[in-house]
């Protein structure tokens, strides 16, 4: 028997419908991600139950999703070969929110009503899905024939409260979802134009593991009788052509990835043509659940300081596009990675405000720092100096921005010294090395190795045999704040106060005293003290700090900051 039924929108549809279109005209694009990520979704599903009933495919095995365009018509069509659906399941997923979203929903609603300045928000929260085409039709078409089975359905609306569903004609498994556009705005996009089309599949969709296909018209010449091309004629023909590279690497296996394929995937998501230093490709599962492909660059990109830089984390869900440059996955002092994660159980139209409270990214982000330190630790040492001489003035930030990596951080940092010319080494390799009665780790900071070298601070230090970390970055003064110690040594400057090395000659000390009084007395405005130094071996004076004064460097840096 053949029934039509005629049914009203839940009020929540009704509600969610009239957000979804007032909040997002300003992205009307998106309904054409939303469309192609539910044929995806499809394809998914069917793949996933041919598994055990593979004669459910029949003779329709190449998927695909086809994306058609009308001018005339001003129509686009979205169809799929994927699972299709019932019409009960369509009774039950098109008009009604998912089960386990209702109420949710429906209480965030009324906290929404009372401020319609969070209703924008809201949205983030609950997937626009397939309502969004709302946005830009003005009549939905879907026709869909499930898998398995020979009957059809139809279900039309017109956004205007109410729906229908009925039985239908349709040769082939899949759904079609058919927009009647409305009439273009003067300024607004063509979403029947070619080149339209393309954009939105490329920006959004371009990973999506099926190809998008949409049939485009081609000028070719005429091919004589010989078969070769007649330069003087020319014809038109329509070629099916694929818009997505679906190159999902991060969604296949690592031993299923060339060396090329990696690289070339970087450079497409990074814009840099230098290939990268490194990569971390994982796949996660569990309570968190995602894979992740991401990349050290090889040199620190040049707009690294400016606020608004592009191409960090691309995060996508499901490989559906979410955002570019993520930047809650990934704290500042590693912002100089790139690459993509996917999560597949992030909301798609999650906001950038929602994404810094949502616990997933949270936890992503704490698995991705951890397994980026490890990385970082495991590496060979000639690799790492090379990341750590590009990266490692960012990467010291994270001692005073990530408590709960401290450690590991700090046991990444390298410094040249006093001893080893020219050599970078650990704080771990320093302690190991430190001298039998030596207390304190001997640091200090300055512009260049070269006049850090020459301090006269140094003299008696370098004479006696102790090493000193030389400190040459502006954020070393904060990363010796923030660090305290290392391996329970703790830092002392080299620079400030007394050093407890050697014993200051009691008799010299009585022959200057006339001496230092007489200098204290006339640099009185200008000097605290004047007194003999435990640093000095060569040199006549230098000035010194107090021990908790600030560095002659760090002063430097603070009034070149105007500060
Ligand atoms: P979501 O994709 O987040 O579930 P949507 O509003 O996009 O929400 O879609 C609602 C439901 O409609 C889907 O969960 C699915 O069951 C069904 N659906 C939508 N499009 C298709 C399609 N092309 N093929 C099969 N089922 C579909
Ligand atoms: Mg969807």
């Amino acid at each position: 028997e053949s029934r039509k039924e005629t049914h009203s929108f839940k009020t929540e549809i009704n509600q969610l419908m009239n957000i979804i279109i007032h909040s997002l005209y300003s992205h009307p694009e998106i309904f054409l991600r939303e469309l192609i990520s539910n044929a995806s979704d499809a394809i998914d599903k069917l793949r996933f139950k041919a598994q055990l009933e593979p004669d459910i495919l029949g003779t329709d095995t190449e998927f695909k999703i086809v994306v058609k365009p009308d001018a005339g018509r001003r129509t686009l069509e979205v169809s799929d070969n994927g699972i299709g659906m019932t019409y009960d399941e369509v009774a039950e997923n098109i008009g009604t929110i998912a089960k386990s979203g209702t109420a949710v929903f429906a209480e965030a609603m009324n906290a929404a009503k009372k401020n319609d300045a969070l209703l924008p928000e809201l949205i983030g929260q609950f997937g626009v899905g397939f309502y969004s085409s709302f946005i830009v039709a003005e009549k939905v078409t879907l026709v869909t024939k499930a898998a398995g089975s020979d009957r059809a359905v139809r279900w039309e609306s017109s956004g205007d409260g109410s729906y229908t569903i009925e039985e239908a004609e349709k040769a082939t498994r899949g759904t079609s979802v058919i927009l009647k556009l409305k009439e273009a705005e003067e300024d607004g996009q063509d979403f029947t134009s070619e080149w339209a089309i393309r954009e939105i599949v490329k920006k959004h969709s371009d990973f999506v593991a099926y190809p998008i296909v949409m049939d485009v018209k081609k000028t070719k010449p005429v091919l004589d009788a010989e078969g070769k091309p007649d330069p003087g004629r020319t014809e038109t023909v329509v070629e099916e052509e694929t818009l997505n590279s679906m190159k999902a690497i991060w969604a296949r296996d690592k031993s299923e990835v060339s060396e090329e394929e990696y690289n070339e995937f970087y450079s497409h998501i990074s814009h840099d043509w230098n290939p990268p230093h490194s990569r971390l490709h994982l796949k996660l599962e569990g309570t968190t659940e995602y894979s992740a492909l991401l990349y050290i660059p090889t040199k620190l990109p040049f707009d690294f300081f400016l606020h608004e830089r592009k191409h960090g984390i691309h995060l996508y869900s499901r490989r559906v596009f979410i955002m570019e440059n993520c930047t809650d996955l990934m704290p500042p002092y590693l912002g100089f990675i790139k690459g993509v994660v996917d999560a597949p159980d992030l909301n798609l139209n999650v906001s950038r405000e929602i994404l810094q409270q949502n616990a997933l990214v949270r936890n992503i982000r704490t698995n991705l720092v951890k397994r980026l330190l490890d990385m970082l630790a495991g590496m060979e040492k000639e690799k790492y100096e090379s990341f750590y001489g590009e990266f490692g003035h960012v990467l010291k930030s994270g001692i005073s921005a990530d408590f709960e990596n401290r450690e590991k951080i700090a046991s990444l940092l390298r410094y040249k010294t006093t001893k080893y010319d020219g050599q970078w080494i650990s704080l771990r390799e320093y302690v190991s090395r430190m001298m039998p009665d030596q207390k304190e780790i001997y640091y200090m900071t300055g512009e260049n190795l070269t006049v850090l070298l020459n301090s006269p601070h140094l003299e008696q230090l370098k004479e006696k045999g102790y090493e000193v970390l030389l400190m040459t970055d502006p954020v070393d003064e904060w990363v010796i704040r923030d660090l305290h110690e290392f391996e329970k040594k703790g830092f002392r400057s080299a620079e400030k106060g007394d050093l407890d090395i050697g014993e200051i000659d009691e008799k010299k000390k009585d022959v200057y005293n006339a001496l230092f009084g007489c200098i204290q007395s006339s640099l009185d405005d200008v000097v605290k003290d004047v007194k003999p130094s435990t640093h000095l071996k060569e040199s006549i004076a230098c000035l010194s700090g107090d021990p908790h004064d600030m560095s002659a460097f760090l002063e430097k840096i603070l009034r070149a900051n105007g500060q």
